[in-house]
């Protein structure tokens, strides 16, 4: 890959506030893109409103600021780009690919995998649908640039993939796909609680005839104990107030070794010092990793 191509980009959903696990699978992101004299991006998932947290978009822009992560170009909001979902969907009806699925949430909770009832038209046609994209039994295995070799059978582990929900908002796995690809993007750095849900996006990417950018899944911090990271705790919150000490503390977590004396110069030069030291190769390869912030 011309390391000059390199796009990365960072995609936080505004379902509540940034914390440092955010922060951690951001800055690997971010490193991994200044280290290859790459482009980074900024898009917020804002599709699913009803899970919007109200004032945390601009909160998660304010603390990336605080923190000193520099964006390129304008931020890109999903609530903005709807007609290229629409546009990218109809595309993939005419080509036969699609069915509408009536199903519940409730009617397939025990099921491993949707089963496939609605194929051949919804079973319920009288109720609102779910668009999904036919899926056919094949293996994909990704080379991930953390966790290493990982493979999945979409259809085997989970089924058709929705794309857009019963309730008409287009699903993430589609929109990240759509996204990612319209905007470029070749290196996707972001948390290991994604990785199982990378197949069915390279499937969707290989339906759509887009590029599938490189992986690199980082682990997810949580509590020493293993349990997730409460965003409840004080020591976890994003504190623009001490931002140079919790980055410290991050690029620490990021097997950086970062010198006592970083936290006396001011935030651009803590970002060189680890631009300069960034290596990809250093971190774990676990899904999580547990961390006595
Ligand atoms: N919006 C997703 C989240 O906040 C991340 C999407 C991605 O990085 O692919 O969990």
């Amino acid at each position: 890959m011309d390391r000059r191509s390199y796009i990365g980009r960072f995609a936080p959903s505004p379902s509540g506030d940034l914390h440092l696990g955010s922060l951690y699978a951001a800055a690997a992101s971010y490193l991994d893109a200044r280290a290859n004299a790459g482009r980074w991006l900024l898009r917020l998932e804002d599709l699913d409103t009803a899970r919007e947290a109200p004032g945390a978009a601009s909160r998660i822009l304010a603390t990336l600021e605080a923190f000193g992560f520099e964006w390129d170009g304008e931020v890109a909001r999903q609530s903005s780009r709807l007609d290229l979902y629409r546009g990218t969907l109809e595309d993939l009806r005419r080509r036969d690919l699609l069915f509408e699925c009536s199903c519940s949430r409730l009617e397939l909770a025990d099921e491993g995998r949707y089963p496939g009832q609605c194929r051949h038209g919804p079973v319920h046609p009288e109720r609102p649908t779910a668009t999904r994209l036919r899926v056919e039994p094949r293996s994909i295995t990704i080379v991930d640039e953390v966790q290493g070799r990982y493979r999945q059978n979409v259809s085997a582990a989970s089924g058709d993939i929705i794309l857009r929900r019963r309730d008409g908002i287009f699903s993430y796995v589609f929109a990240v796909v759509v996204d990612d690809a319209a905007q470029g993007v070749t290196h996707v750095v972001r948390g290991a609680d994604l990785l199982d849900n990378t197949p069915p996006q390279i499937y969707l990417q290989n339906a759509l005839g887009v590029p599938t950018p490189a992986y690199a899944h980082v682990p997810v911090l949580t509590e020493p104990d293993g349990t997730k990271l409460a965003k409840s705790r004080r020591s976890v919150r994003a504190d623009a107030g001490c931002a140079l000490t919790q980055l410290c503390a991050i690029f620490e977590l990021l097997n950086l070794a970062p010198p006592a004396s970083l936290r006396d110069g001011g935030i651009d030069n803590a970002w060189a010092w680890a631009v300069r030291h960034w290596k990809l190769s250093a971190l774990p390869r676990r899904l999580t990793l547990p961390a006595g912030l």
